[in-house]
């Protein structure tokens, strides 16, 4: 902090010296950010509805929702309102021993949503964390039942499931983080990504699934579940792919006795143009994981919800068979209010029918694109993406975008947009018209 040490004589200051506009000396520490060459952030002071307001009088269109979550827009009076009655009446209350009426009610809404037999909740504080959840439980489902054996996960190449050591150990392996934590991320199996997208001819998903029914068949005994964002893999590389691919896969595990995560944390609440991509698939997992647009935007939480089975093999006089997880804030009392009263609206609003609108403008208005530059476009619910063939050909596209009033933020070759549900169509445009002026 010597930056605010006035007191200090200035020899005994670190000799480098940060330019004044560089993050190098910033108290926060960003996310997958390089410090010493990081551009300054955007102060953002306010936020309505889908428009960011920064301190210098500039507002954006939000074209990415707060990676995903902000379905509603920001501060959306109704569910403003739900988290002050909420912090009036107890905003936090621990789960060991103790519940409250908000946990119960979204626990009982959630099973009523989510397809199945999806009918038990458990709690966790982030989307990582509801993985990691997810990937304990489906080891510990066949310790329970003696399978000691069964402690590996299958996995997809180009998957994105959180940063925490048992969530990394499931993402895509050739992103750098496997190398640099090799020993402390254990090794899992991995398949390719399903290749084809979301309409697939029948022998390309069939291409794919013989190589997860190899998968299995060599390797049941030490499997004990197989984990994807079903129909669209999200950070890792927007990947969508076809719901023959889960059908399949879904089949497959029944047969070889292994489980089937689907980690929901950025398809859940619509993103693929159903409620949840499995509905879109028309497959139920044995375990299901939600986050990001859960709570809105308006604080991490994440639901991981297990099948009748999964759920019964930890019922037991063993009291080691129990479930031995228990985040601190988990079922915290303000998150689970505003997960409530975001699902009401989703349901009240039609959300659905306005989603399907907003692909239809997306691919209309993305479809067209044509650029040596690009090399897909894809588009499913309300998700848009633009790849490029070299990650150069998206520098700058940032600022060129902020300086028209809209916030993007590219990444690796892929230029995308995932806005909440309430953008109008004029605001949705001036997002696509922000990729199509960059390409033209
Ligand atoms: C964002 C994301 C996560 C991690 O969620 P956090 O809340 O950031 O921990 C996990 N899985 C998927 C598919 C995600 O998109």
């Amino acid at each position: 902090m010597h930056v605010f040490c006035d007191n200090v004589p200035a020899m005994m200051h670190h000799p480098f010296h940060p330019p004044a506009e560089s993050a190098a000396n910033s108290a926060i520490w960003y996310p997958y950010a390089q410090m010493k060459t990081m551009a300054p952030p955007l102060r953002v002071v306010s936020a309505q509805g889908p428009i960011l307001r920064l301190d210098d009088g500039r507002e954006l269109i939000d074209g990415i929702s707060s990676w995903w979550s902000v379905i509603h827009g920001y501060n959306h009076p109704e569910i403003t309102a739900a988290a002050a009655k909420q912090l009036e009446q107890v905003p936090h209350v621990m789960l060991g021993g103790l519940v409250h009426p908000a946990a119960e009610r979204l626990a009982e809404k959630l099973t009523q949503v989510a397809p199945g037999d999806l009918n038990h909740v458990f709690f966790g504080d982030s989307g990582s964390v509801g993985v990691e959840i997810a990937l304990k439980m489906a080891i510990q489902h066949f310790q329970n039942q003696g399978r000691k054996a069964k402690k590996k996960i299958a996995a997809l190449h180009k998957a994105y499931h959180g940063d925490t050591c048992g969530a990394m150990s499931v993402c895509d392996p050739a992103e750098g983080m496997h190398k640099l934590f090799a020993g402390i991320v254990p090794e899992q199996f991995f398949l390719p990504a399903p290749a084809g997208g979301f309409d697939a001819e029948r022998a390309t998903v069939d291409q794919d699934l013989k190589k997860l029914r190899t998968l299995l068949g060599e390797h049941s005994d030490q499997i004990a579940a197989f984990i994807v964002e079903p129909l669209m893999q999200a950070a890792g590389g927007f990947n969508f792919y076809s719901p023959a691919y889960l059908q399949g896969a879904r089949q497959l595990c029944d047969e070889h006795d292994v489980l089937l995560i689907f980690d929901e944390v950025a398809t859940g609440f619509g993103r693929t143009g159903a409620l949840f991509a499995a509905d879109r698939a028309q497959v139920v997992p044995d375990i299901m994981v939600l986050g990001k647009a859960l709570t809105a935007g308006y604080s991490g939480h994440s639901a991981t919800i297990a099948t009748d089975r999964v759920f019964e093999a930890f019922l037991s006089d063993d009291p080691a068979h129990a479930f031995m997880h228990g985040p601190t804030f988990m079922g915290n009392a303000t998150a689970c209010a505003v997960a409530i009263r975001s699902l009401e609206i989703f349901q009240q609003q039609h959300y659905l029918a306005r989603i399907a609108a907003i692909e239809a403008l997306l691919k209309r208005e993305l479809f067209g694109l044509s650029s040596p530059l690009i090399r897909e476009t894809r588009v499913l619910g309300a998700t848009a993406v633009v790849e490029v063939h070299d990650r150069g050909a998206l520098k700058g596209l940032q600022a060129f975008a902020a300086d028209r009033g809209v916030w993007l933020r590219p990444f690796e070759r892929y230029a995308y947009t995932m806005p909440g549900y309430v953008l109008t169509d004029e605001q949705l445009l001036a997002i696509t018209g922000v990729l199509r002026d960059w390409f033209a």
